[in-house]
Protein backbone atom coordinates (compact mmCIF):
# COMPACT_ATOMS: atom_id res chain seq x y z
CA UNK A 1 0.00 0.00 0.00
CA UNK A 2 1.42 3.08 -0.99
CA UNK A 3 -1.28 5.32 1.18
CA UNK A 4 -4.09 7.27 -0.35
CA UNK A 5 -2.42 9.68 -2.40
CA UNK A 6 -3.53 7.11 -5.92
CA UNK A 7 -7.08 7.30 -4.84
CA UNK A 8 -8.10 11.09 -4.96
CA UNK A 9 -10.39 11.98 -7.90
CA UNK A 10 -9.11 13.90 -10.39
CA UNK A 11 -12.00 16.58 -10.14
CA UNK A 12 -11.83 18.07 -6.23
CA UNK A 13 -14.81 18.42 -4.35
CA UNK A 14 -16.82 16.99 -1.92
CA UNK A 15 -19.27 14.72 -3.16
CA UNK A 16 -16.27 13.38 -5.94
CA UNK A 17 -13.85 13.06 -2.78
CA UNK A 18 -16.35 11.02 -0.54
CA UNK A 19 -17.57 8.97 -3.52
CA UNK A 20 -13.74 8.35 -4.53
CA UNK A 21 -12.77 7.33 -0.72
CA UNK A 22 -15.31 4.07 -0.78
CA UNK A 23 -12.77 2.72 -3.06
CA UNK A 24 -9.71 3.48 -1.06
CA UNK A 25 -7.23 0.90 -0.63
CA UNK A 26 -4.03 2.81 0.39
CA UNK A 27 -3.76 0.96 3.44
CA UNK A 28 -4.79 -2.37 4.99
CA UNK A 29 -7.75 -0.90 7.08
CA UNK A 30 -10.03 -1.07 4.35
CA UNK A 31 -9.68 -4.91 4.73
CA UNK A 32 -11.76 -5.81 7.90
CA UNK A 33 -13.48 -2.63 8.56
CA UNK A 34 -17.21 -2.19 6.80
CA UNK A 35 -16.93 0.86 4.96
CA UNK A 36 -14.85 3.87 4.62
CA UNK A 37 -16.39 6.75 6.90
CA UNK A 38 -15.63 10.18 5.04
CA UNK A 39 -16.15 13.06 6.53
CA UNK A 40 -19.57 15.43 6.98
CA UNK A 41 -21.06 19.24 6.70
CA UNK A 42 -20.78 22.08 4.36
CA UNK A 43 -18.63 23.11 2.30
CA UNK A 44 -18.96 26.87 3.57
CA UNK A 45 -18.21 25.52 7.34
CA UNK A 46 -16.26 27.75 9.09
CA UNK A 47 -15.24 24.82 11.66
CA UNK A 48 -13.80 21.77 11.23
CA UNK A 49 -13.09 18.78 13.86
CA UNK A 50 -10.90 15.86 13.09
CA UNK A 51 -11.14 13.14 15.11
CA UNK A 52 -9.17 9.57 15.49
CA UNK A 53 -11.17 7.71 13.35
CA UNK A 54 -14.58 5.81 13.32
CA UNK A 55 -15.47 3.88 16.20
CA UNK A 56 -17.97 0.66 16.05
CA UNK A 57 -21.40 2.59 15.31
CA UNK A 58 -19.86 4.81 12.74
CA UNK A 59 -18.07 1.56 10.79
CA UNK A 60 -21.79 0.12 10.66
CA UNK A 61 -23.92 3.39 9.76
CA UNK A 62 -21.22 4.86 7.63
CA UNK A 63 -21.01 8.13 9.37
CA UNK A 64 -18.45 10.06 11.65
CA UNK A 65 -19.47 10.76 14.99
CA UNK A 66 -22.71 8.68 15.68
CA UNK A 67 -21.36 7.05 18.53
CA UNK A 68 -21.30 7.85 22.35
CA UNK A 69 -18.59 9.70 21.95
CA UNK A 70 -20.79 11.66 19.19
CA UNK A 71 -23.22 12.49 21.67
CA UNK A 72 -21.18 14.04 24.05
CA UNK A 73 -19.31 16.32 21.17
CA UNK A 74 -22.87 17.13 20.22
CA UNK A 75 -24.05 18.23 23.75
CA UNK A 76 -20.31 20.56 23.86
CA UNK A 77 -20.72 21.91 20.68
CA UNK A 78 -24.18 23.13 21.83
CA UNK A 79 -23.02 24.57 25.09
CA UNK A 80 -20.09 26.27 23.07
CA UNK A 81 -22.53 27.85 20.53
CA UNK A 82 -21.36 26.52 18.12
CA UNK A 83 -24.03 25.80 15.09
CA UNK A 84 -23.55 21.79 13.60
CA UNK A 85 -24.50 23.62 10.55
CA UNK A 86 -21.59 25.38 10.47
CA UNK A 87 -19.77 22.68 11.34
CA UNK A 88 -17.68 19.79 9.44
CA UNK A 89 -16.98 16.57 10.96
CA UNK A 90 -14.28 14.04 10.12
CA UNK A 91 -11.46 12.13 11.02
CA UNK A 92 -7.60 11.36 10.44
CA UNK A 93 -7.99 8.41 9.60
CA UNK A 94 -10.71 7.25 7.71
CA UNK A 95 -11.63 3.53 8.40
CA UNK A 96 -12.09 1.58 11.52
CA UNK A 97 -8.83 -0.19 13.02
CA UNK A 98 -10.23 -2.59 15.59
CA UNK A 99 -8.89 -6.37 17.15
CA UNK A 100 -11.65 -9.14 18.01
CA UNK A 101 -12.01 -10.19 21.30
CA UNK A 102 -14.37 -12.93 20.99
CA UNK A 103 -17.21 -11.58 19.17
CA UNK A 104 -16.48 -7.71 20.11
CA UNK A 105 -15.14 -5.35 18.10
CA UNK A 106 -12.05 -3.28 20.22
CA UNK A 107 -11.11 0.34 19.12
CA UNK A 108 -7.36 0.07 18.09
CA UNK A 109 -5.39 3.29 17.77
CA UNK A 110 -4.55 3.02 14.02
CA UNK A 111 -0.47 3.30 13.73
CA UNK A 112 1.56 6.23 12.14
CA UNK A 113 1.82 4.58 8.98
CA UNK A 114 -1.65 4.27 8.81
CA UNK A 115 -2.75 7.62 9.83
CA UNK A 116 0.16 9.17 6.81
CA UNK A 117 -1.54 6.91 4.79
CA UNK A 118 -4.64 8.39 5.45
CA UNK A 119 -3.25 11.95 4.99
CA UNK A 120 -4.45 12.68 1.79
CA UNK A 121 -7.84 12.69 2.06
CA UNK A 122 -8.05 14.81 4.85
CA UNK A 123 -5.59 17.62 3.56
CA UNK A 124 -7.80 17.35 0.01
CA UNK A 125 -11.10 17.84 2.73
CA UNK A 126 -8.86 21.11 4.33
CA UNK A 127 -8.34 22.42 0.66
CA UNK A 128 -12.03 22.16 -0.16
CA UNK A 129 -13.47 23.61 3.07
CA UNK A 130 -11.18 26.30 4.09
CA UNK A 131 -12.38 26.33 7.90
CA UNK A 132 -11.18 28.77 9.59
CA UNK A 133 -10.33 27.09 12.94
CA UNK A 134 -9.64 23.27 13.17
CA UNK A 135 -10.39 21.32 16.35
CA UNK A 136 -8.22 19.01 16.81
CA UNK A 137 -9.72 15.84 18.82
CA UNK A 138 -6.99 13.67 20.79
CA UNK A 139 -3.71 12.80 20.22
CA UNK A 140 -3.79 10.84 16.60
CA UNK A 141 -5.62 14.05 14.86
CA UNK A 142 -2.40 16.11 16.52
CA UNK A 143 -0.18 14.20 15.31
CA UNK A 144 -1.83 13.79 11.38
CA UNK A 145 -2.07 18.02 11.83
CA UNK A 146 0.34 19.42 14.08
CA UNK A 147 3.55 17.10 13.55
CA UNK A 148 4.32 14.25 16.41
CA UNK A 149 6.21 17.04 18.63
CA UNK A 150 2.85 18.54 19.25
CA UNK A 151 2.02 17.42 22.92
CA UNK A 152 -2.27 17.71 23.47
CA UNK A 153 -2.24 17.32 27.41
CA UNK A 154 0.22 20.46 26.82
CA UNK A 155 -0.88 22.44 24.43
CA UNK A 156 -4.25 22.54 24.19
CA UNK A 157 -7.05 25.06 24.37
CA UNK A 158 -4.62 27.79 22.86
CA UNK A 159 -5.06 28.37 19.25
CA UNK A 160 -1.84 27.81 16.73
CA UNK A 161 -1.55 28.33 13.51
CA UNK A 162 -2.53 25.18 11.32
CA UNK A 163 0.50 25.74 8.87
CA UNK A 164 -2.09 24.91 5.55
CA UNK A 165 -1.24 27.74 4.05
CA UNK A 166 -4.97 29.52 4.27
CA UNK A 167 -4.15 31.43 7.62
CA UNK A 168 -6.37 28.95 9.77
CA UNK A 169 -5.94 28.30 13.30
CA UNK A 170 -6.22 24.76 15.28
CA UNK A 171 -7.29 24.56 18.39
CA UNK A 172 -6.37 21.35 20.36
CA UNK A 173 -8.67 19.53 22.93
CA UNK A 174 -9.07 15.97 24.06
CA UNK A 175 -11.20 13.17 22.26
CA UNK A 176 -14.53 13.19 23.07
CA UNK A 177 -14.15 9.13 23.61
CA UNK A 178 -11.36 10.57 26.20
CA UNK A 179 -14.59 12.20 28.60
CA UNK A 180 -16.03 8.84 28.37
CA UNK A 181 -12.93 7.03 30.14
CA UNK A 182 -12.17 9.51 32.61
CA UNK A 183 -12.37 8.75 36.04
CA UNK A 184 -13.75 12.24 36.65
CA UNK A 185 -16.07 13.05 33.47
CA UNK A 186 -17.21 16.16 34.77
CA UNK A 187 -14.39 17.91 34.97
CA UNK A 188 -12.89 16.04 31.23
CA UNK A 189 -16.32 17.37 29.87
CA UNK A 190 -15.42 20.72 31.35
CA UNK A 191 -12.12 20.47 29.54
CA UNK A 192 -13.44 19.69 26.06
CA UNK A 193 -16.24 22.33 26.57
CA UNK A 194 -13.40 25.02 27.54
CA UNK A 195 -11.38 24.20 24.57
CA UNK A 196 -14.07 24.62 21.94
CA UNK A 197 -15.36 27.97 23.50
CA UNK A 198 -11.09 29.06 22.78
CA UNK A 199 -12.38 27.86 19.21
CA UNK A 200 -15.43 29.40 19.00
CA UNK A 201 -13.69 32.72 20.25
CA UNK A 202 -11.35 32.77 17.23
CA UNK A 203 -13.94 32.78 14.70
CA UNK A 204 -16.02 36.33 14.02
FE1 LIG B 1 -7.53 4.47 2.62
FE2 LIG B 1 -7.49 5.78 4.93
FE3 LIG B 1 -8.98 3.60 4.67
FE4 LIG B 1 -6.35 3.38 4.80
S1 LIG B 1 -7.70 4.13 6.43
S2 LIG B 1 -7.69 2.33 3.32
S3 LIG B 1 -5.68 5.22 3.68
S4 LIG B 1 -9.27 5.53 3.58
Amino acid sequence: NNGAAPFLPDRLDLDSLREAATRCEGCDLYRDATQTVFGEGPASARFMLVGEQPGDQEDRKGAPFVGPAGRILDRALEEAGIDRDDVYVTNAVKHFSFVLRGKRRIHQKPTAAEVDACRPWLTAELALVEPEVVVVLGATAARSLLGPAFRVTRQRGQPVPLGDGAGALAVATIHPSAVLRAPDRDAAYAGLLADLLVAAGTVN
